[in-house]
């Protein structure tokens, strides 16, 4: 894992659309019993369904695990039924917030334009975007992930981005909740890839932007997937349901 130009690595967990108030509490409190007592090199993220946000971000209080929700919607308020602003996500104790999932992009038909509005949003709350991009399978069969996931990330790069604003997730559609990875090589090519189009639009200060994986990491192959050069920490799915596989991915970081 690298930590060269002072990033320091994040290991975030998206819960997606799982947990009720016991579940999401429990799985909180698993995760804060591992995490007392040590020094944790990285930084640590949960990012609940938003039904749970308040009641796990109390339990986090005084933590070193920090609260992130799953989207926001582009507008600060207004007439937006079933929509979630960014400053209401602030107002709870949000840090972060995932905007540009894969499967936001596929299940509302989620634009880079709009990602982009709603990491400006974010940023305009205070909350760190963590910009999600990733190519399909068909896109890499046919040999054109870097280039597709480049402008994909040029596309929804909100105006105004720097290293402590932003965090970017290369998660490969086809690696989410399949069990299937990239080879680190090419999870690498591709690190090194986005690197260089962050440095193209936002010059050298980007040098200390995160740049996450994310896509079937777990404990067993998170070791292998963290030491790959440019890589800045991870987005998990699946594994972080499970407190035990979450803190052996952290513990990775070591
Ligand atoms: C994700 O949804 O961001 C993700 C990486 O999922 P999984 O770890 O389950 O592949």
């Amino acid at each position: 894992m690298t930590d060269q130009a002072g990033r320091r690595p994040l290991i975030a967990g998206n819960w997606k659309m799982n947990g009720l108030k016991a579940e999401g509490l429990a799985l909180a409190d698993a995760v804060l019993a591992g995490v007392r007592g040590s020094a944790w090199r990285c930084e640590l993220l949960v990012c609940p369904p938003a039904t749970l946000l308040s009641l796990i971000g109390e339990r986090l209080k005084g933590s070193p695990v920090r609260l992130g929700a799953q989207d926001c919607h582009p507008k600060p308020n207004g007439a937006h039924t079933g929509d979630i602003a960014a400053p209401m996500l602030a107002d709870i104790g949000c840090r972060f917030v995932i905007v540009g999932h894969s499967e936001r992009r596929a299940d509302h038909n989620e634009s880079d334009g709009l990602v982009k509005a709603k990491a400006e949003a974010a940023m305009a709350a205070s909350l760190i975007p963590i910009l999600c991009v990733g190519e399909t399978l068909a896109v890499r069969d046919r040999g054109d992930a870097l280039s597709v996931v480049a402008a994909q990330l040029a596309a929804s790069l909100p105006a105004g981005a720097s290293a402590d604003k932003l965090v970017v997730a290369y998660e490969p559609v086809w690696a989410i909740g399949t069990g299937r990875t990239p080879t680190a090589a090419d999870i690498g090519a591709m690190h090194q890839a986005l690197r260089a189009a962050l440095k193209h639009h936002l010059g050298a200060e980007s040098d200390r932007m995160r740049i996450l994986y994310g896509g079937s990491v777990k404990g067993s192959n998170a070791v292998e997937i963290l030491a790959v050069d440019g890589v800045d920490g991870a987005l998990i799915g699946g594994a972080s349901l499970k407190a035990e596989e979450f803190l052996t991915i952290a513990r990775a970081c070591a």
